[in-house]
């Protein structure tokens, strides 16, 4: 579960093309970074794998089905907002449970996922509190347990810790980190930030004016850049 392929993917916006055509295929339990400058296509590319943007042309298959007519709530993936995005005036515990409550599950059910997916994110003491009452991390971990509970085959990040300050961001960057190593569930994460991609990455992938300029590990990227402009994004001497 969560092997994501994307085929001969192209957007445009009327007569813009944001992405002229990307193949890529991520594996199962993969941590993939997209990065690359502002407006080269990171959200728009995320965003048609979520299902939130149609394609212009190409395919996305999800574990071998094609989705790409598919409604987002179909694709068995979960996007992870940003902090800001949850509900203010309920519970922890509610803002978790919402997605299972809009999906009527079962109240045991429901307090079942809710219960374990606090365990995992250390918020077993804070279910009763409102997001105002939590710290700036607390309350990022509370969005990422809106995406744990509906298991998804995949989590979408997008920049979700640039509203955060850079020692919290350090913080939970290692959070999302040890979080992937317990679920072992494909991530997706996008970033500007080459720091978060070089130290939290399996794979990156740098974008470009809407296309792919290199694949690789951190490593790889550092060690042979295909190009100057990997080279000066990934910050590495060439
Ligand atoms: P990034 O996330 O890398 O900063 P985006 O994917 O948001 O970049 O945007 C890529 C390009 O697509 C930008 O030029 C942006 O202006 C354009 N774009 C994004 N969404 C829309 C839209 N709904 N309509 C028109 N243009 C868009
Ligand atoms: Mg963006």
């Amino acid at each position: 579960m969560g092997n994501i392929v994307l085929n001969k993917v192209t957007k445009s916006f009327g007569a813009t093309t944001v992405i002229p055509g990307i193949d890529l295929e991520i594996k199962e339990g993969e941590f993939v970074v997209f990065v690359g400058p502002s407006g080269c296509g990171k959200s728009t590319l995320l965003r048609l794998i979520a299902g939130l943007e149609d394609t212009t042309t190409g395919h996305i298959v999800i574990d071998g089905r094609d989705v790409t007519d598919e409604a987002p709530a179909k694709r068995g993936l979960a996007m992870v907002f940003q902090s800001y995005a949850l509900y203010p005036h309920m519970s922890v515990r509610n803002n978790i449970a919402f997605p299972l409550k809009m999906a009527k599950l079962d109240p045991a059910a429901i307090d079942k996922k809710v219960m374990d997916a606090a365990r995992v994110l250390n918020l077993t003491n804070y279910l009763d509190r409102r997001p105002g009452q939590l710290s700036g991390g607390q309350r990022q971990r509370v969005a990422i347990g809106r995406a744990i509970v509906r298991e998804p085959s995949a989590f979408l990040f997008d920049e979700p810790l640039s509203n955060l300050d850079a020692s919290l961001r350090g913080t939970m960057r290692l959070e999302i980190s040890e979080l992937h190593q317990q679920l072992k569930t494909t991530m997706i994460y996008v970033t500007h930030d080459q720091v978060e991609a070089m130290t939290m990455a399996d794979k990156i992938v740098v974008l470009n004016a809407g296309h792919i300029e290199q694949v690789g590990s951190p490593l790889e990227l550092y060690n042979k850049p295909d190009n100057i402009f990997v080279a000066g994004f990934i910050g590495s001497p060439r």
